[in-house]
């Protein structure tokens, strides 16, 4: 019989596995604090758990370990990209920031990504698989042993669509969530989408208050379908109907994230068309320099067209930032150092 992993049940299923183990149920607490709180390995580790139940979980049971392949550090700013491997030799990419708000670490949804953008790196060896929701929780659990640091802030936006591997996803945020594990606050999570707009609804039905973020990139659909091929299926005005519902029932604000590409989507007027698009909404934009891609002849906006962009949106009132470049002399672009070990690594996939 195979063994289960532990990691993928919320405290909820894992009570209800301890029961029909015949087991008390506040040990399922217990455990679930050694597990996400404390993040042992060893389940001899569990000391206020009896010889018999460990054993128990030993035979029916396993702990995720993933094991970190490579880390990349910064050396301007510390940030840490970790290339890390799944047990089915799988590799995803998380991402350790330094914020003077909290250390915060963008994990990745998927094994690849099949919605194709342009101007990412996640899409060009295709999609492999979703992963768990345990998977997810798990870069965390990693890099805070890996680091010895606290994470507090989590960004789901390194490879794959988070809303297209929906369940897991959400999941993923109720374990993180659990004040027994992790405890870091829907306040403290961002869920960054290209576009699913069935299931931004499905999302706000949720009302989960973590922020959203919308990689809209363009102002035009002509303009968005060619750097986004999910512009194809819904149009911007779907998707800013979507975003309005969200923020009714949700009462969030959301994050519309804008890459400025040199010469494509970064003029007075594409500002002066965001400004519009957005102006009756509680929204903010966060202008991404977009990192350059070498496969693709994407250029990154000068200096002075993101800071015209940034006084244009702000002269008419929509709250915009510029985001801080991290670790750019790593290869900190979204899918970028996992392309690179398959390449060199015919076992990674
Ligand atoms: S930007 Fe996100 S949704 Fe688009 S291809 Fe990359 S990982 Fe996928």
């Amino acid at each position: 019989m195979d063994k289960i992993n532990i990691n993928e049940f919320t405290l909820e299923e894992l009570e209800n596995y301890i029961l029909d183990l015949g087991e008390k149920k506040f040990h399922a607490k217990q455990i679930f604090k050694w597990i996400h709180k404390y993040k042992i390995l060893n389940f001899d580790e569990m000391t206020d758990i009896s010889k018999s139940l460990r054993d128990k979980l030993k035979e029916k049971t396993y702990i995720l370990n993933m094991e970190v392949i490579e880390c990349q550090k910064s050396k301007k700013d510390g940030t840490m990209k970790f290339l890390i491997k799944l047990d089915d030799n799988c590799a995803i990419e998380s991402v350790f920031m330094r914020y003077n708000h909290g250390n915060t670490l963008c994990v990745s949804t998927q094994v690849g990504c099949k919605m194709g953008c342009k101007f990412c790196a996640s899409t060009k060896e295709g999609f492999r698989r979703n992963l768990q929701a345990s998977e997810i929780e798990g870069q965390i659990l990693t890099v805070e042993r890996y680091t010895n640091e606290k994470i507090s802030n989590v960004v789901y936006m390194g490879i794959g669509e988070p809303l297209d591997n929906f369940d897991n996803t959400l999941k993923s945020i109720e374990i993180i969530n659990d004040p027994q594990g992790l405890n870091i606050g829907a306040r403290h999570i961002s869920l960054s989408t290209c576009g699913i707009v069935p299931k931004i609804y499905e999302l706000a039905d949720k009302n989960i208050q973590c922020t959203l973020s919308i990689s809209l990139h363009a102002t035009t659909d002509e303009k968005r379908r060619d750097i986004m091929p999910i512009a194809n299926k819904y149009s911007i005005n779907e998707l800013i109907d979507a975003c309005k519902d969200y923020i009714k029932k949700t009462g969030r604000r959301i994050s519309f994230e804008y890459a400025l590409i040199k010469g494509k989507n970064d003029s007075y007027e594409d500002a002066l068309a965001l400004a519009k698009l957005l102006r009756s909404m509680i929204a903010h934009v966060n202008l991404i320099p977009v990192n350059e891609i070498k496969e693709k002849d994407y250029k990154k906006a000068n200096e002075q067209s993101i800071k015209n962009f940034m006084n244009t949106l702000n002269s008419m009132g929509i709250v915009t930032t510029v985001r801080r470049e991290l670790g750019s002399d790593i290869d900190a672009a979204c899918g970028q150092l996992r392309k690179k070990y398959i390449e060199n690594n015919k076992k990674l996939q």
